[in-house]
């Protein structure tokens, strides 16, 4: 199990440290004391150390995005706390959210994937939620049926968003998908296309909509890649609006319109035709060969 450098006093124990031990450690600063029964290693996490601190453990998105998941980018402190530690001063002070339940106290420093989930549901937009919720199938983090369990104490309307999950490879692609049904746009998602592979999305016959799903491209290998999947769903008759991470988040009313107005026009419908074959020695003799060629420019 990943600590994120963040242990309990009892997982030290488990870990084989006695008591004394510990003191040591800590006198020689090799691991610090957070607060009463929790310690941090050289290296930990500082997200996970300001949870820590703070008198919880890192949970809902933050606790997500740990795992992998996928969140929106963020820099707020997402922090689940048991009733009995929200005295700590500056919980309710920070930016993000802080959970505060009845649930058992933490007992490890970023709370496992089901308490993530279950906190999640009451700070995340549905959208979202249903996004990471797809984003954990999309990793096999957990089952339909783990799902299910995890999100069974929180309500009937919990459970309908698994009924909106579908494959997906990231959660901006759920995010454009969700969008586009809310406007009653029919969308297929992992559509395979011969030569080409697996698109996020397809409008219709012959529209792809292809969704980054991070802030930033950090892989030059990737970015390469996906310039030429763009240039082989073209020349395969297709048309292709690549959004961006910024596109989703931030500028979708402008993406949306550029999408509904290639609807309007029906260019969607159309089935994709690769273009007619050109002889390309033929037309560069053409244009080589063209009488205007080395005619002076008209003038004004
Ligand atoms: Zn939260």
């Amino acid at each position: 199990m990943n600590t994120f450098g963040v242990l309990s006093a009892a997982q030290l124990k488990k870990a084989g440290f006695t008591p004394w031990e510990l003191r040591c450690a800590v006198a020689l600063g090799r691991i610090e004391r957070l607060r009463h029964g929790w310690y941090a290693l050289e290296g930990a996490d500082p997200e996970v150390v300001r949870a820590v601190r703070l008198g919880g453990a890192l949970s809902c998105s933050s606790g997500l995005a740990r795992y992998g998941v996928w969140v929106p980018s963020t820099s707020e402190l997402h922090v689940r706390c048991s009733p009995h530690h929200v005295w700590v001063s500056g919980v309710r002070s920070e930016r993000g959210c802080s959970v505060v339940e009845n649930r058992d106290a933490p007992r490890t420093a970023v709370d496992p994937l089901p308490l993530c989930i279950a906190a999640a549901w009451k700070c995340l937009d549905e959208d979202t939620f249903v996004a990471a919720l797809d984003s954990i199938q999309h990793l096999r983090l957990l089952s339909r049926a783990e799902l299910h369990d995890a999100l069974s104490d929180c309500g009937p309307e919990a459970l309908r968003m698994l009924r909106r999950c579908r494959a997906s490879e990231s959660g901006t692609e759920t995010l454009v998908r969700l969008r586009l049904r809310r406007r009653r746009i029919r969308v297929r998602t992992q559509v395979f296309i011969p030569g080409v592979g697996r698109v996020d999305l397809l409008l219709g016959r012959r529209l792809v909509i292809e969704v980054d799903s991070r802030a930033h491209h950090t892989d030059a290998g990737a970015y390469q890649r996906d310039r030429d999947r763009d240039r082989a769903l073209v020349a395969a008759g297709y048309l292709v609006i690549r959004l961006t991470y910024q596109d989703v988040m931030f500028r979708w009313e402008a993406c949306l319109a550029d999408i509904v107005a290639i609807i309007n026009r029906g260019d969607h419908r159309r089935p994709p035709a690769a273009p007619k074959e050109v002889d390309t020695q033929i037309m560069q003799d053409w244009s080589l060969d063209a009488p205007w060629r080395n005619q002076p420019p008209i003038s004004a």
